[in-house]
């Protein structure tokens, strides 16, 4: 990286309301989770630790927890906020009118959906779908970072606003997050808009599709 990058690096960061950044050794976004004891951490062992859950109050609610599908040695990984009305009745992520549209998402970049994993922030759902509440995003975020930890993609995609904010450790907006990586911990993380978001808003279709691109474009710079 030259001098001019790195100072419209820092400027972003700064934007963002990135105030510190971690010096070796001490890593400000670790999504690095050790294995307890040992064990090999699985995605498997990741759900049975989960379980029944009931560490929150969206547990007496929820039909099925949404703990993510795809491939488990995924490059690439997408992170929504929350599951739906859909996905808590059939325990999977982005089956719904969202889910759909997010498929083709993949696919504009020659990827199909069990190239990826799909998952997100929260496990269950909230009731009529509202936004995440902060202790429900505490609670599930631990699970959330041991996925990544374990699957170790090159690339983490976050959609949406609660994505990207819970991933990228910052209040900032998502238009001012969506459009360029950010390293964390060896993995690169790029925002865009929510599938549902581009539902209701379809022009903003066309920046989802230069995010795309930009991550096609990383996965294939990564590859080499
Ligand atoms: N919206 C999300 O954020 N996640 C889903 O799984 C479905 C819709």
């Amino acid at each position: 990286m030259n001098t001019d990058e790195l100072i419209a690096q820092l400027q972003f960061f700064r934007d963002i309301g990135v105030d510190s950044l971690s010096t070796v050794g001490e890593p400000r976004h670790s999504v690095t989770v050790e294995a307890q004891n040992d064990n090999v951490m699985t995605l498997e062992s990741i759900r049975h630790e989960i379980g029944d859950c009931q560490r929150c109050k969206l547990a007496p609610k929820r039909t099925n927890i949404v703990f993510g599908s795809g491939n488990p040695n995924a490059e690439l990984v997408f992170v929504g906020e929350a599951p739906g009305y859909d996905e808590d009745q059939q325990g999977l992520p982005f089956v719904g009118r969202a889910g759909q549209l997010l498929t083709k998402i993949i696919e504009s970049i020659n990827l199909k959906r069990e190239d990826v994993y799909i998952c997100n922030v929260l496990k269950c759902r909230p009731p009529e779908n509202r936004n995440p509440e902060p202790d429900e995003v505490a609670t599930c975020n631990p699970f959330l970072k041991k996925q990544l930890a374990t699957i170790r993609p090159k690339i983490v995609c976050c959609l949406g606003t609660f994505a990207a904010q819970t991933v990228l450790q910052t209040p900032a907006s998502i238009s001012k997050l969506r459009g360029r990586f950010i390293d964390m911990d060896g993995i690169r993380v790029i925002a865009t808009f929510h599938p549902a978001y581009l539902l209701r808003s379809p022009d903003k279709k066309r920046e989802v599709w230069e995010d795309m691109k930009q991550i096609r474009a990383e996965l294939f710079r990564l590859q080499a």
